[in-house]
């Protein structure tokens, strides 16, 4: 049975004095059992998150929003792996922010995972096409080469021991108030583990999949409708208490159902 994760990135947005507080608030707004929820604030609030959660139930974990490609060195401004550990125990890569602001590709993102995983944080690799992508039916080809590029030099065996979960976005629905339909987010998430499955992961069927683009208390649903979705991604909303207190109680819903088909 796949796990129900909601993650919350919140990109460039609170600082050292006021996360740990909007970070317990959340928590407190959010104890929903069965549903892993993560909260990725900027490096320079991972602190203050994470103090604010000691003492938390422990379905509430912190996660950082990027990790270098590299172990160490000249890499002026970045934050390498190690320098995370104690901090975070989740890491987004691939993100199309740091892809399109930071010339990240495939091949990088495949060595941020690496990095990622030696030092025991658990990845989120983000995948997603542009609207022109989806447009010219090249969508599928798009996050195919994606996953191909990233993953294909890994042992896939040491990405699900780390439990590598994969968020598909569409670049065209983060942040943009328009979120995909919910059966084609399945569909892609079915292509995905189909994907991962011809790059070699036996048990491409446990990866979870989360989606992520413009997702709202309101919009929720529709995704967790889907039998192939394990959760969200959320950006903009994860900001607002009452949107994410939505968002997790409906993402307990699924989790509890799964639970009762399993049972
Ligand atoms: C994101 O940052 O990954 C994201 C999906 O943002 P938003 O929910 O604001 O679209």
């Amino acid at each position: 049975m796949r796990p129900v994760i909601i993650a919350a990135n919140w990109k460039m947005n609170t600082t050292p004095a006021d996360a740990g507080e909007l970070a317990l608030t959340i928590a407190s707004r959010t104890r929903v059992p069965s549903v892993t929820r993560v909260i990725c604030p900027p490096f320079v609030c991972l602190a203050a998150v994470r103090d604010a959660l000691v003492g938390a139930d422990d379905g509430i974990a912190v996660g950082a929003q990027d990790v270098h490609h590299e172990l160490a060195g000249a890499f002026t401004g970045d934050v390498s792996a190690a320098m995370l550990v104690g901090l975070a125990r989740w890491v987004i890569v691939g993100h199309s922010e740091r892809r399109r602001d930071h010339a990240e590709t495939d091949e990088i993102i495949g060595r941020k995972l690496g990095r990622a995983v030696e030092a025991g944080l658990r990845p989120i690799l983000c995948v997603g096409e542009q609207l022109a992508d989806r447009d010219a039916g090249r969508a599928t080809d798009v996050v195919g080469g994606q996953l191909a590029g990233a993953l294909g030099s890994h042992d896939p065996e040491a990405l699900t021991a780390a439990g590598m979960v994969i968020a598909y976005e569409p670049v065209w629905a983060i942040g943009t108030g328009r979120n995909a339909l919910g059966s084609d987010a399945g569909a892609m998430a079915e292509t995905i583990r189909a994907t991962m499955s011809r790059l070699g992961w036996a048990d491409a069927g446990d990866v979870p999949v989360l989606y992520g683009g413009s997702v709202t208390a309101a919009n929720i649903g529709e995704f967790l409708a889907e039998p192939a979705i394990d959760g969200a991604l959320v950006g903009g909303a994860s900001l607002k208490p009452d949107e994410m207190a939505g968002i997790v109680g409906r993402a307990g819903v699924t989790a509890a159902a799964r639970l009762s088909a399993h049972s």
